[in-house]
């Protein structure tokens, strides 16, 4: 939908991905006012949200990351209630498999932490995890943790889903809207700058994802999100694939898979990889990629490949998401999720409503997660990176 942008609006938020949608859909519904959302291409959706693997996982190694799954998995299930759309959630457990004594070793602390937050990870042998996944070839594994009610959901959907709701609730939604100047004074927020005009404005939410900090330089805040390329392939049929292949991770080497459509998707974290914005497929990588699944997976050598594509990761430094308040007065920040945003953006556009409209977020503490963390030196590792 093109159409000229406002002259004002009291809330603006750029981008239009998972966390743009969400936060869009939460304002809107609490009636906050007017609420104009930005996106710079010619459809929403299309950036690392539209490039994602669609995993959705409670099983993380920090307290904080498994209270936003608590809080926003079940959201995903009620969209359908909440907005109209269905997003297919489909909960085929995440299966990490474990091949170094030091990651059994940490994972099997981290399922204590979970259970503890009513999170009932399965702990399982090597044995138990060769049994469970016959097709593939883990001789080395030593150990594994399996959660049902992890899955996958779809990306598409929910940004959809929450914009098309936020619409008829009486956001305004525009895309080829690129933010080109975020205008500043004494400290605050006065206006961001489209290439069609100037939105005087109140707030505005910077939700683009991979170009966080370029947004966060217009307006004079350093956010320190590195965009680092990750790429996937998925194959044509594999009719031995049962329907409830789980999503499997061979944890030490980044390496993926899960079933899309009647195929498989696989992905490999390249650890060499230069952050930047290169978003065209590294074909040397994808052939190694491919080399080590299908020593994971003998299988997909009779596979044909369907189709690849690259996107960013937004990384932080802690691999741990940015929320909230910037040193700039009515400048808000949603996002450095580290490769698992997709999942949490149903609950981080609800935190982002309540941290505006209420001056704090309360449905998840999310304090430990602010900006200033990284000039305080409040860094927080999160071990679950895929
Ligand atoms: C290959 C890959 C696999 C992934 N797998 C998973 C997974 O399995 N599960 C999971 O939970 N997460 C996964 N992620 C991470 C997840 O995709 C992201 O964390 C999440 O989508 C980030 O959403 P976002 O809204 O912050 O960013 P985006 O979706 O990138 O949205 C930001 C938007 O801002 C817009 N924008 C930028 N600059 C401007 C401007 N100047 N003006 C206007 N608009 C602008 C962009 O065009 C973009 O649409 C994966 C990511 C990648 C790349």
């Amino acid at each position: 939908m093109t159409t000229e942008p406002p002259e004002r609006a009291d809330i603006v938020i750029i981008g239009g991905g998972v966390m743009g949608a969400s936060t869009a859909y939460h304002l809107a519904r609490r009636g906050a006012g007017s609420v104009l959302l930005l996106e710079r291409n010619s459809h929403f959706g299309q950036e690392a949200t539209g490039r994602c693997a669609g995993g959705v996982r409670y099983q993380f190694a920090t307290e904080v990351n498994v209270r936003l799954s608590i809080a926003s998995l079940p959201m995903l299930e009620r969209l359908r209630q909440d907005t109209g759309t269905d997003c297919n959630y489909r909960k085929c457990g995440y299966l990490f498999v474990l091949t170094k004594p030091e990651e059994v070793a940490v994972f099997r602390h981290n399922v204590a932490m979970q259970r503890g937050l009513g999170v009932q990870v399965e702990w399982l042998e090597g044995e138990e995890v060769r049994r469970r996944l016959p097709l593939m070839h883990f001789p080395d594994a030593l150990a594994g943790t399996f959660h049902a009610l992890d899955g996958l959901a779809d990306p598409n959907s929910v940004v959809m889903g929450y914009l098309q709701r936020a619409r008829q609730l009486g956001a305004r939604t525009l895309t080829d809207a690129e933010v080109v100047a975020i205008e500043c004074q004494a400290g605050r927020v006065q206006a961001v700058r489209t290439r069609a005009g100037r939105i005087a404005c109140a707030h505005v939410v910077n939700a683009a994802g991979p170009w966080l900090a370029a947004i966060g330089a217009m307006a004079g805040v350093q956010i320190p999100v590195t965009p680092i390329r990750r790429q996937m392939v998925t194959t044509t049929p594999l009719p031995e694939l049962p329907l409830d292949f789980p999503f499997v991770i061979d944890f030490a080497q980044s390496l993926y898979f899960h079933r899309e459509g009647e195929g498989l998707l696989t992905g490999m974290s390249n650890p060499d990889q230069a952050p930047g914005l290169d978003q065209n497929i590294d074909e040397v990588w994808e052939l190694t990629a491919l080399e080590h699944a299908a020593a994971r997976m003998p299988l997909l050598e009779r596979a044909g490949r369907l189709s690849g594509w690259a996107g960013l990761y937004e990384v932080t430094p802690d691999s741990h998401p940015i929320f909230g308040l910037t040193p700039v007065e009515g400048f808000w920040v949603v996002g450095g999720f580290s490769g698992h945003g997709f999942m949490h953006g149903p609950i981080s556009g609800k935190l982002m409503a309540e941290f505006i409209l209420d001056g704090a977020a309360s449905s998840v503490d999310v304090s430990t997660l602010d900006l200033a963390r990284f000039t305080e030196g409040r860094l927080i590792h999160e071990y679950n990176v895929v």
